[in-house]
């Protein structure tokens, strides 16, 4: 498969071109993130003072939200809360290290789980609904009710009187192709607006996406799906969703090094420390590379070369090795399975 010469995209990413030099379009548009910087965080910390905590922390148990839980407590000498979503389609590892982190760094951690079912009824509606008429813009859907945990983690924050809700999440996995799948320009104006618009024309194509179990969560995670989100700012006025290494900088070797000190592990069967803890993820990139021969790693290792985080074989050995995942089903099975499904049937 053709690839760019100079960060890792294949041939088969939307919208994808290349110049004489084989370097692709997203290379050549492609601006150095600006993200804020520690005096900014700072100055947060300053305008959201909390009552109870100083901050509540999202903890999936993953590495960055376990390294954000390190930074604020030891760093910045931070009171966190820490909340854990406790997924039925999580691997147990990242509950484990949420536990493991949270006691070694003195912190009291909330462990909130899947309530009535709704992200197991969610998840299997929404891959049944893909594999009946797929669409691959919509393979996200998968993971719509996770979103919906962020409510419980704001209403936390209210009912502690903390302004400042934090996320680990970090600004070079955000993903390209998605919103090109969903013919939407990286950047362009109204980016909210223009996915929620892009979802409700391809649940009115397929219907299958909504029912009495999935309506009420679905029309959540839309009315939430961002940070500017206006219902955010009408529920719950001064509390502000910040994600912390858009101010403070991210070093794939310093995150895993530090966490790995307060006995943070990932599983011993997976080939990354990078989201082995989300099996819906597996779910998703399973579709996107037996479709398309790539992941989300391979946008994510573009991106980390782009910033000169990365170098460009070391990217591409490690998809090499990383990718091969997608050849075996078990890991997908075991999702499946919690849902009463197998991949065997949804092939059918
Ligand atoms: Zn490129």
């Amino acid at each position: 498969m053709k690839r760019c010469t100079k960060c890792i995209l294949p041939e088969t990413i939307p919208n994808i071109t290349f110049d004489d030099h084989g370097i692709c379009n997203y290379c050549r548009d492609y601006k150095t993130l600006q993200l804020g910087d520690e005096k900014g965080l700072l100055e947060l910390f300053k305008k959201y003072p909390g009552r109870d905590y100083d901050v509540v922390l999202g903890l999936s148990g993953g590495r960055d939200s376990s390294y954000a839980l390190y930074l604020l407590t030891q760093v910045y000498k931070k009171k966190v809360l820490a909340v854990h979503y406790k997924s039925p389609l999580s691997h147990e590892q990242g509950t484990q290290n949420a536990i493991t982190m949270a006691k070694a760094l003195d912190t009291k951690l909330v462990i909130i789980t899947d309530k009535e079912d709704l992200h197991k009824k969610c998840f299997s509606n929404n891959v049944r609904a893909y594999y009946k008429k797929p669409s691959i813009s919509m393979v996200s859907m998968m993971c719509i009710a996770c979103k919906v945990k962020w409510i419980d983690i704001f209403d936390l924050a209210k009912a502690h009187g903390v302004g400042l809700v934090v996320a680990g999440s970090n600004p070079f996995e955000e993903t390209s192709f998605k919103l090109a799948f969903q013919g939407i320009k990286e950047g362009s104006k109204h980016l909210y607006l223009k996915r929620l618009s892009k979802g409700v024309r391809e649940i009115i194509k397929n219907p299958r996406y909504i029912n009495k179990d999935t309506f009420l969560t679905t029309l959540r995670a839309y009315a939430y799906l961002d940070s500017k989100s206006p219902l955010l700012k009408l529920f719950y006025p001064g509390i502000r969703k910040i994600d912390l290494f858009y101010y403070i900088d991210w070093e794939e070797n310093t995150v895993v090094d530090t966490i790995m000190k307060y006995g943070w592990e990932k599983p011993e069967e997976a080939k990354t420390s990078w989201r082995f803890d989300c099996l819906v993820g597996k779910m998703k990139d399973y579709v996107y590379y037996s479709n398309y021969g790539f992941t989300e790693k391979d946008d994510f290792y573009s991106k980390l070369i782009r910033e000169n985080k990365m170098t460009r074989e070391e990217a591409l050995s490690r998809i090499n090795l990383e990718n091969q995942e997608f050849g075996n089903v078990e890991n997908l099975d075991r999702c499946l399975n919690v849902c009463g499904m197998n991949m065997a049937e949804l092939k059918k």
